[in-house]
């Protein structure tokens, strides 16, 4: 691989989402950043961001795109994953309210409810204190969000709000219920851009 180390290539799901936004905060988070919507594309990335959308849109995609096994196998093989919203959801082991045809790639030991948070007109903002990261509570934006019902031995909650689990890591990979990306705070792209530069 042709970066410097110190600065890993994290690879950002581009087939339907918030992908630019994601880029952005990656890059201010020192790493290099770029869209992966191919086979091809993923095998040349150091980790992934799964970014917010639309998880059934995105489920389609991945097997029109034949990215589905290929980014089973990955996660599998311990790829280092932040998943985003609907990126969340695409990391659940199993999934409450999806679409019957809807495919998530798993990652993590936890059940995850699909639009938990209720409607689009009920999307909303609040502080959330973030296990791991300093400086005070980050801002979440949750648009339509999942929660996380619960979670399996090997993995950690790292955040709360209003009682319901919202953020979630398991070895290498991450998942929030809301977007920091739409924030222009960097701090939960950084913590997972150290969760990368460990494990490389
Ligand atoms: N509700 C969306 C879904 O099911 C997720 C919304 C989001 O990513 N902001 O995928």
């Amino acid at each position: 691989m042709t970066h410097t180390p110190g600065n890993p290539v994290i690879g950002v799901l581009a087939l339907q989402g918030d992908v630019r936004e994601h880029l952005i905060a990656l890059a201010a988070a020192d790493a290099v950043a770029r869209p992966v919507r191919r086979p091809e594309e993923l095998a040349e990335v150091d980790a992934l961001v799964i970014p917010g959308g639309e998880s059934t849109t995105m489920s389609k995609l991945a097997v029109l795109f034949g990215m589905l096994e290929p980014l089973r196998e990955r996660v599998r093989a311990g790829l280092p994953v932040y998943g985003t919203c609907a990126g969340m959801i695409m990391l659940a082991d199993k999934l409450l309210d999806g679409r019957e045809d809807q495919e998530t790639l798993g990652g993590i030991d936890m059940i995850v409810r699909r639009n938990a948070f209720g409607r689009q007109n009920e999307s909303f903002e609040a502080k959330v204190d973030f296990a791991g990261i300093e400086g005070g509570p980050v801002e979440g934006v949750f648009i339509r969000a999942p929660w996380v019902e619960s979670v399996g031995a090997a993995a950690e909650v790292l955040a709360t709000y209003d009682g319901h689990t919202v953020a979630v890591r398991q070895g290498n990979v991450l998942a929030t219920s809301f977007h920091p990306e739409l924030t222009g705070d960097d701090r939960v792209h950084a913590y997972f851009v150290d969760m990368v530069r460990a494990g490389l």
